[in-house]
């Protein structure tokens, strides 16, 4: 059964409804999917609606913004109780801070001689939560930037006009969260943070400390050495292994739904660990 365990609808950033998102996943021969939206479980009712008529599996998810020192770090709940109040009262904590963040974000732009940002940004993200995504293709709408990677690199880090600090949950809070929720914690594409040996030893270990299960070992965004290596520290670590495309939508072609290498034999998968959902047959529950 082919697992997608990393995927964006409209209720975050990515460009695909929770239903269409459902659609094409199984259009793509994926079994089980988790809609893993930015700080926001929203989307989790339209995509079970769908995931019912097409009778695949629907993985209730979310992927917490984390600041881990001067780090930003994202990390997935997998299986979520989607009723759980430590985790709604957690996550809407971070869509004040998102809110803040867009206004503050909109200033300095502003400030930098580009107008009437917010207004825009809120229209590209349907009003409901707002992320740098939205910025960025603002700006690329506006001919400021000629894409993603450009307007990142020169708007929205640090350093640069559009950028402000962020204030996410702290490792431990975002575990909590999502254990309360009868969830599965992983790190998500552990190899995009850019920390050295030394510190990525640490966040595993850490992790792992304060009751977080899994690692994403393959990710659209890692490279196939990346997975390797990413392998590696699961085994070393004794973390279960967990496998995501990071959709975000068809304009990224190198990250579709259920196209990803397999997980290494060797690997003990999240979906067998205990907590993992028991569908009802192949219809999601
Ligand atoms: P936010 O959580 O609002 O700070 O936005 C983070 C999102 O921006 C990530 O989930 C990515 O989808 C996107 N993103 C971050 N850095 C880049 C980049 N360099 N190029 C393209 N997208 C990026
Ligand atoms: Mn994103
Ligand atoms: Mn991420
Ligand atoms: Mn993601």
């Amino acid at each position: 059964m082919q697992y997608d365990l990393h995927t964006h609808s409209t209720a975050s950033d990515g460009t695909c409804s929770p239903s269409e998102l459902v659609a094409l996943a199984h259009a793509n021969g994926v079994g089980c999917v988790a809609l893993t939206d930015h700080d926001t479980i929203a989307g989790i009712e339209d995509a079970r609606r769908q995931a019912r008529l097409l009778a695949i599996q629907l993985v209730a998810g979310v992927e917490i913004s984390v600041s881990w020192g001067t780090q930003t770090l994202h990390i997935l709940g997998l299986n979520l109780d989607i009723e759980c109040e430590k985790l709604n009262t957690g996550l809407s904590k971070l869509r004040t801070f998102r809110d803040w963040r867009a206004l503050e974000i909109a200033r300095k732009l502003e400030r930098a001689g580009i107008p009437e940002t917010y207004a825009a940004v809120k229209k590209l993200s349907n009003g409901t939560l707002i992320s740098r995504t939205h910025f960025a293709q603002h700006l690329i709408n506006v001919e400021k930037a000629k894409n993603m990677q450009a307007v990142f690199k020169h708007f929205l880090v640090k350093g640069k006009p559009g950028y402000v600090e962020g204030d996410w949950a702290s490792l431990e809070e975002a575990i909590e969260w999502i254990n309360a929720a009868g969830g599965l914690a992983v790190i998500a594409h552990p190899a995009r943070y850019r920390l050295s040996a030394t510190r990525l030893r640490e966040l595993m270990s850490t992790f792992k400390e304060l009751g977080g299960t899994g690692l994403e070992v393959i990710s659209g965004s890692h490279s196939d050495k990346e997975n390797r290596s990413m392998a590696e520290y699961a085994r070393r670590f004794d973390l279960a292994a967990s496998i995501g495309s990071d959709f975000h939508g068809a304009h990224h072609p190198w990250r579709q739904i259920g196209k990803m290498s397999n997980l290494p034999e060797n690997l003990f998968p999240v979906w067998k660990c205990k907590q993992w959902p028991v569908f009802a047959g192949s219809v999601s529950v």
